[in-house]
């Protein structure tokens, strides 16, 4: 039998583990593809803790039912909205925890395909199974548009990688370990690694780091509540705006929203960290001109001081904590026709305001909404304002009766043969 679903989840992280709940909730036939919490598990650093705040680390249902919170207390966990860091581990425990709550009915097959049918999708998955959808929503997250600068292309993947390929840092001790970038992740990874016994150097183009602020010892005034209100985002009033005016940061002009999301928190390293980069190993920051070329068994990586002095690093590898860009062509997965009539803005998806893009059906969320509706679709405190939204878009308009609708099957469902030009499972991974 093929059944064919009225809304068709890709991605289980946060963003589309939240959504699930909410349509669960609603009666919405749906179902929702993806390893849970996957980019968290396989492409962050063990050890590493969370930038957001205890309180601003939530996946969302309806009730409020699963929060970090209630989590953590029920397992004897420490927990503070503000004050404790939030563990990887622990994060990763909340959300599959969150998945077998909510959406125990998870299918962990890869999306290796989407396109048109009719007037709404054909799925394929990795095992060459087929999925008819009314609506598509592409929860797929940041690992697709990991970004390589391009004076790093074309070196071989022994010597340069991405910093979203890094999980474990135990195969760097004892290397000579070039860092590039000084966001979170640089200083994160730079940490990890310097504590695991890898010989560091960071280079950035940044002249600081700027790490975010602690939420220091004492309680704040009202004063300076007023003057930095607290919000998800951390304590400012552009912060406070973007967790609580998504829409209105929609209808700023096009450019400044772009502007904005590229610059806004730009990724800030965890107050945390302070104490376990600065001084610990040599940093060149204010750094130009970075390249790298092989050398023997190695690499050179040269740059410019601030004074414009030439200086040579030789590493056994480089690690390029370079981002993440959004760029609709990297979903390969995505039929090139579908691709081809998205319009986009900077290679982002412009989205209405219940996350549809220009391709009827075909719904965006987490960072590919950013440019749309604000730097707080970023992080997973986005997912709340996000899944209440689009669940109750899809709600609205499900079809009547909202269950899965059954059809005769179809011929191609037998060849387990994954679709030529397919995305490989979990494009981006290591
Ligand atoms: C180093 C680092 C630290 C961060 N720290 C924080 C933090 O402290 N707090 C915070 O809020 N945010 C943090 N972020 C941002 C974080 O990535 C986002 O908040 C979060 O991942 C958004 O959730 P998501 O569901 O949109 O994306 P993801 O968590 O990336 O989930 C998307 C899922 O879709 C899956 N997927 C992709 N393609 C397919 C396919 N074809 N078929 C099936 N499944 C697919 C992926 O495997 C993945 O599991 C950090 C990011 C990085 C890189």
């Amino acid at each position: 039998m093929n059944t064919t679903v009225d809304v068709a989840i890709v991605g289980a992280g946060p963003y589309g583990l939240s959504l699930g709940a909410y349509l669960k909730a609603a009666n919405v036939s749906f179902r929702i593809f993806g390893v849970p919490m996957d980019t968290w598990r396989r492409h962050m650093p063990a050890g590493m803790l969370l930038k957001s705040d205890g309180f601003a680390s939530n996946l969302a249902d309806p009730g409020g039912q699963l929060t970090l919170e209630k989590f953590s207390s029920d397992r004897e966990l420490p927990y503070h909205h503000t004050r404790i860091p939030v563990p990887l581990d622990t994060f990763i425990a909340y959300g599959l925890e969150f998945q077998k709550r909510f959406l125990p009915e998870l299918d962990q097959r890869q999306v290796t395909g989407v396109r048109r049918e009719g007037e709404g999708f054909r799925l394929e998955l990795e095992d060459g199974a087929g999925v008819g959808a009314r609506r598509v929503v592409l929860a797929v997250g940041i690992t697709h548009f990991a970004y390589t600068p391009p004076e790093f292309e074309g070196l071989p993947a022994e010597f340069v990688s991405h910093s979203s390929c890094h999980r474990d840092m135990e195969r760097f001790r004892g290397k000579r370990v070039v860092v590039v970038g000084a966001g979170a992740s640089a200083v994160d990874l730079s940490a990890l690694l310097h504590e695991a016994g890898a010989l560091v150097t960071l280079v950035a183009r940044r002249s600081a780091i700027a790490f975010n602020e602690g939420p220091g010892n004492k309680e704040r005034t009202l004063w300076d509540r007023m003057r930095n209100p607290a919000s998800g985002l951390g304590s400012s009033w552009s912060s406070w705006f973007f967790c609580n005016a998504p829409d209105l940061f929609r209808a700023l002009p096009q450019q400044t929203r772009v502007n904005i999301v590229r610059k806004y928190l730009g990724p800030a390293p965890g107050w945390p960290m302070r104490e376990r980069v600065l001084g610990k190993f040599p940093m060149h920051l204010g750094s130009k001109d970075i390249q790298a070329s092989v050398l023997g068994k190695g690499l050179s990586v040269r740059f410019k001081d601030p004074d414009g002095k030439a200086v040579e690093s030789v590493a056994d590898h480089l690690i390029l904590a370079t981002g993440y860009r959004v760029d609709v062509r990297k979903l390969r997965f995505l039929d090139e026709g579908l691709r081809s009539s998205l319009r986009t803005v900077e290679s982002s998806p412009a989205l209405s305001r219940n996350f549809e893009s220009s391709v009827s059906g075909l719904y965006f969320v987490g960072l590919a909404a950013a440019n749309t509706f604000g730097p707080v679709l970023r992080f997973a405190f986005g997912a709340d304002f996000t899944a209440k939204r689009l669940a109750a878009h899809l709600a609205s308009s499900a079809l009547a009766g909202s269950h899965a609708v059954e059809s005769e099957p179809r011929l191609e469902e037998a060849a387990c043969v994954a679709p030529a030009g397919a995305g490989s499972p979990g494009g981006g991974r290591s």
